[in-house]
């Protein structure tokens, strides 16, 4: 039979002062309140309470899987290292990889994701286009070797995630499986209680064409995105954004003597120009040893990710290669470098005649450059990072930033894996071909801390009702006599009524008991005192907006539990 928990004898070893190890509030309170406990960088333990939410947002994504016909399975968290290499991601994967060897020098790694495995799993036994569409799912500790474990869960080395892998007959069918994994990810962070947006995103080491990433908003997120009121969002390593153009000084092209440190913000001043109508270089070799020099707009940024699509895995110039290349740090241009360099510039960049430019020359700079003129440009690149202000790509209005912790992610992979291993099919033609696929992720510990990031105060969690350990906690000021009986009474009646329930039995101060209740964060906090239960009344107070309510103490649990019911989602 059900019956109520009680704190006494749950294991949560609550920390009455900030964790020296913690940054984020959501990693400090989950410290705090006794719900994680780190093993090792990267490593977290999830203690009761914790495991409680995380098996409720386990349960909300397998009753989202199941309504559109996932299905849930479990592969080895091991992978033998051949599948990697047939699939070609043994070299290109980096040490996040964990690698291993087992007793007979076998090569094997702990998969940081699953495609290898499921491809391989369907490859021999999904023979038919009639058997198709299949999508299978699991939910399993992944583990990537991050080079910045950090934030607690937020980015752990092993961590857990629910993984999705569809397998379709045609590119319409995989895009249907796409959408209809996209669909449950939003129904996903609305029932887990998470404010999250779909923002585009890169489809990075994965591969394929089309990806959306779910974004919770939050201003400690890793992530920073861009969005507009009309629709659009995007994640700004993604983003293709309208910059508009602002011409440098106009005039003949010239050297002129510019006295001042060698940075934009500088020059700008110095002219009285705006950061924009200046061209900021970076100087960078690319993966093939080509030295390059970007040109962008004087305020924006070189995207990384963007700048990885078109040079691969490439290295910032260090001094000696500016020296030998005619780059004058500070003051670095398009003209009277070494031939070598090759010179691009943001695709934004593509109308302006009138460019100010670094000559090369200490304290000096052109005005007046004009591509095509003065320099050749061997290639127009989307490569500026977008930011707050820059033109939407769908409506042209200005865009709003964001922070964001991407919980998940949806991607279209089409043949990547199945062509790369040989995954095929017999199609209605007769004809052999390779499965379309999709591959969808949720990190679901992360998500767990997203959501105390998002529902905090400084007094605690506040848990939404569909993700809490409990739903109630019972407080009784007293651990004997009427006021425990009373606490006995409603936790009985609550559970009758299907709340899950917690009462603090502790022979704690009052004020002991208020700290962690807040702390702790269960929605509810049903407050037992001597005088209350003197006049048949219980105190309930909400835990998000601090409401106290007084209710009788016969009618609290069935009040309780309709509040209970309509926030559970
Ligand atoms: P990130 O950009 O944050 O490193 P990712 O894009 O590499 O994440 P995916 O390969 O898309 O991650 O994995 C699916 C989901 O797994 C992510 O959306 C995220 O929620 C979660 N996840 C990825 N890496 C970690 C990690 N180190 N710790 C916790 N969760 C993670
Ligand atoms: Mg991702």
């Amino acid at each position: 039979m059900k019956t109520y928990a009680k704190m006494s004898a749950t294991y949560a070893p609550t920390l009455k002062e900030d964790p020296a190890e913690a940054e984020l509030a959501s990693h400090k309170l989950l410290l705090r309140a006794g719900m994680i406990r780190k093993t090792a960088a990267g490593l977290y333990s999830y203690l009761p309470l914790a495991w409680r939410s995380l098996i409720k947002i386990e349960a909300v994504i397998r009753e989202e899987m199941e309504a559109i016909g996932a299905q849930e399975m479990l592969v080895p968290m091991i992978v033998p290292g051949e599948m990697w290499q047939e699939s070609g991601r043994w070299d290109v994967y980096g040490p996040e990889l964990l690698r291993l060897k087992d007793r007979h020098e076998r090569d094997f790694v702990v998969g940081p994701t699953h495609e290898e495995t499921f491809t391989e799993l369907v490859r021999n036994e999904l023979r038919s286009y009639k058997q198709l569409p299949v999508t299978l799912y699991q939910i399993q500790d992944k583990f990537r070797d991050e080079m910045r474990p950090r934030f607690g869960l937020m980015r752990g080395r092993e961590f857990i995630m629910k993984d999705a892998y569809s397998f379709d007959a045609t590119v319409e069918g995989m895009q249907k499986s796409y959408e209809d994994q996209k669909a449950a990810y939003a129904r996903i962070c609305e029932r887990c209680g998470l404010e999250a947006l779909p923002v585009v995103a890169d489809s990075g080491q994965i591969g394929g064409d089309t990806s959306v990433e779910y974004m919770a908003i939050a201003d400690a997120g890793e992530a920073s995105l861009v969005y507009c009121d009309c629709g659009f969002a995007a994640d700004t390593e993604a983003a293709t954004a309208h910059i508009a153009i602002e011409e440098g000084p106009e005039g003949p092209c010239e050297k002129i003597s510019t006295p001042c440190e060698g940075s934009i913000a500088s020059l700008a001043e110095f002219l009285g120009i705006t950061e924009r109508a200046c061209r900021k270089s970076f100087a960078i070799i690319a993966e093939d040893e080509t030295p390059v020099l970007c040109l962008l707009p004087g305020d924006h940024e070189l995207c990384e990710v963007k700048a990885e699509h078109a040079f691969g895995h490439y290295d910032v110039m260090d001094d000696e290669q500016m020296k030998a290349y005619g780059l004058v740090k500070g003051y670095m241009g398009p003209i009277g470098c070494s031939p070598k360099v090759r010179i691009v510039a943001d695709v934004s960049l593509k109308d302006s005649k009138s460019w100010l430019v670094g000559a090369n020359e200490e304290l000096f700079h052109i005005k007046g450059a004009c591509p095509g003129v003065d320099f050749e440009v061997a290639e127009w690149i989307d490569l500026a990072e977008a930011k707050e202000g820059d033109g939407c790509p769908k409506c042209g209005a200005p865009l709003k930033a964001a922070r964001g912790i991407e919980v998940s992610q949806v991607f279209q992979l089409g043949t990547k894996y199945s062509e790369a291993m040989g995954a095929t099919f017999m199609d209605e033609d007769g004809k052999e071909k390779p499965f379309q696929m999709g591959c969808y992720g949720i990190g679901v510990s992360r998500t767990l801390q997203a959501v105390v990031e998002q529902c905090h105060d400084e007094g605690g969690i506040c848990w939404p009702v569909c993700v809490a350990p409990y739903e109630v906690e019972v407080v009784p000021l007293d651990v004997k006599g009427d006021v425990w009986n009373a606490a006995v009474e409603v936790a009985g009646a609550l559970v009758g009524e299907g709340v899950e329930t917690i009462v603090d039995d502790r022979k704690e101060r009052p004020g002991v008991k208020f700290a962690e209740a807040d702390l702790m964060g269960f929605p509810y906090q049903v407050v037992l005192g001597r005088r209350g239960v003197k006049n048949g009344v219980a105190e309930v107070k909400t835990r998000a907006t601090g409401e106290r309510e007084e209710v009788a103490l016969g009618e609290v649990a069935v009040w309780l539990a309709q509040k209970v019911a309509a926030e559970r989602r």
